[in-house]
């Protein structure tokens, strides 16, 4: 049976980092879903539109194409701000979902990554983690990733946004943060990457060996 392995969890939480891992250990394609959330919304930011025009985002999420993102655009803080405010939108979210859907029906399985994997996109996935960590050690982790990006490290800004998104995230009413009932909970708060690849690799075993 393909597999696939859903990884949701806040902003900055690790999953990105650990989808990639787990990705490249199985040779299974990564579809991180946030991309898609960014790139509709600097879609808007580029046509001088508001993310929470409506209309505008469901068409921009609709003419998505897979293949041209530019991440150093994507990765901003405004972008990622934009992404949480265009993801609260149900009709983006509607617009989004085959994509996702068709990615992780890849005859081999996949992994992905995002908010509502594991709860709305492949509720059947065979591994789904929850993966954590406190805001200050995601604002941490953020602000050297963007550092490293030539941006600049403003870790008191980068933690206002992360909580102001994982409000966002956590309280829309349409797919919000939340861990699928059958997902175990990671929390990478004390765990450096390689331990927190460790970690995910115990879990997606002890799943496999399951069916
Ligand atoms: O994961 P990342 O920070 O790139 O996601 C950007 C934004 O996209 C999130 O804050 C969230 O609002 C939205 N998102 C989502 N559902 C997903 C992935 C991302 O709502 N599956």
């Amino acid at each position: 049976m393909p597999m696939i392995i859903a990884l949701d969890g806040p902003a900055a939480s690790g999953k990105g980092t650990l989808a990639r891992r787990l990705a490249a250990h199985y040779g299974l394609p990564h579809l991180d879903t946030g991309l898609l959330y960014r790139a509709t919304a600097l879609a808007l930011i580029e046509a001088g539109e508001a993310p929470d025009d409506e209309t505008r985002a469901v068409a921009a999420a609709r003419g998505l194409a897979l293949t041209d993102f530019d991440e150093a655009k994507l990765r901003t803080r405004e972008t990622g701000q934009a992404a949480s405010i265009v993801a609260a939108i149900p009709g983006v979210r509607a617009a989004l979902l085959e994509t996702q859907r068709a990615f992780a029906a890849r005859p081999g399985g996949a992994v992905l990554d995002g908010r509502d994997i594991g709860t709305v996109i492949c509720p059947g996935a065979q591994a789904k983690i929850f993966v954590t960590a406190s805001p200050e050690t995601r604002a941490g982790r953020r602000a050297l990733e963007l550092a490293g990006r030539g941006g600049g490290a403003d870790y008191a800004g980068i933690l206002r946004d992360i909580r102001e998104r994982d409000a966002r995230d956590s309280g829309r009413a349409s797919a919000p943060l939340l861990a699928a009932a059958d997902a175990v909970r990671l929390d990478t708060t004390h765990l450096d990457v390689e331990a927190a690849f460790q970690a995910a690799l115990e879990i997606v075993e002890a799943r496999r060996s399951r069916v």
